[in-house]
């Protein structure tokens, strides 16, 4: 079973491999309180992803521990912990259905006019009036009748509907026009409210506005703080 979390996450000096030989990460200690916003920064391949999925018990095999709420999270039920995670990755997933099943994903039980408010809420109610039979549109395979910027507003409907205590997000790096761009960040801003966040920043507002900055380099944590005292 996996109690109701309030989002307290501990990484203590957690080290891991994906292959024997060779350590990804080494010795990571961090803590980060409920409803704080932490920006993962650091070179590519530096093992900002890695640390993210031990949290959701994507790998494991780690040394060291990882605790949310003081639990440990190798003694949580897998799928109760990862109910109380939500995900806004680059690679917005979307499945062939209607659009009114992809924001429902998140919650199951929710009703249309939850779904709905998600939807308002991460600014994408616009786009999806827009569409020909609106909230029961089809989707293609992938969301192919969708741009990337739509099914990240999509995903994060979802995800607010979803209403986990802890998010992970992979922040953009594709390009979207510009008027997208500001519904998703000030969408992804409402997502977070009130939420663990980690965020696997590539711009320097979401680095600036973080309560706490983890800066990885060759799995290590280099630095971390606030922004004013890196
Ligand atoms: P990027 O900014 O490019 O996404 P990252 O900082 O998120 O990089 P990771 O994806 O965590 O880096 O990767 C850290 C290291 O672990 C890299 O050397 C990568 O090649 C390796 N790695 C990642 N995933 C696996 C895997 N499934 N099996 C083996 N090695 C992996």
């Amino acid at each position: 079973e996996c109690p109701s979390l309030t989002g307290k996450v501990d990484f203590r000096d957690v080290s891991f491999s994906y292959k024997a030989d060779s350590p990804i990460l080494n010795g990571v200690t961090f803590q980060a309180m409920p409803g704080e916003k932490v920006a993962i920064v650091g070179p590519t391949g530096s093992g900002k992803t890695t640390i993210v999925n031990l949290l959701t018990r994507f790998y494991e095999g780690t040394d060291g521990s990882i605790t949310i709420d003081g639990f440990d999270i190798r003694k949580l039920n897998k799928r109760g912990l990862r109910s109380q995670i939500g995900m806004v990755l680059q690679d917005a997933h979307v499945f062939s259905g209607t659009i009114r099943e992809n924001i429902r994903f998140g919650r199951l039980e929710a009703t249309d006019k939850e779904v709905e408010k998600a939807a308002r809420l991460a600014n994408a109610a616009d786009f999806i009036a827009r569409l020909p039979h609106g909230y029961d549109t089809m989707l293609e395979t992938e969301g192919s009748n969708l741009s990337h910027g739509q099914r990240q507003l999509l995903t994060i409907a979802r995800a607010i509907l979803a209403d986990p205590a802890i998010l992970i997000l992979d922040e953009a790096t594709s390009s979207v026009d510009t008027r997208t761009e500001m519904q998703i960040q000030q969408a992804m801003k409402t997502l977070m409210q009130g939420r663990t966040s980690f965020v696997i920043a590539h711009r320097l507002s979401t680095i600036q506005d973080a309560d706490r900055i983890l800066v990885i380099q060759s799995g290590r944590i280099v630095e971390q703080g606030p922004h004013e005292q890196l």
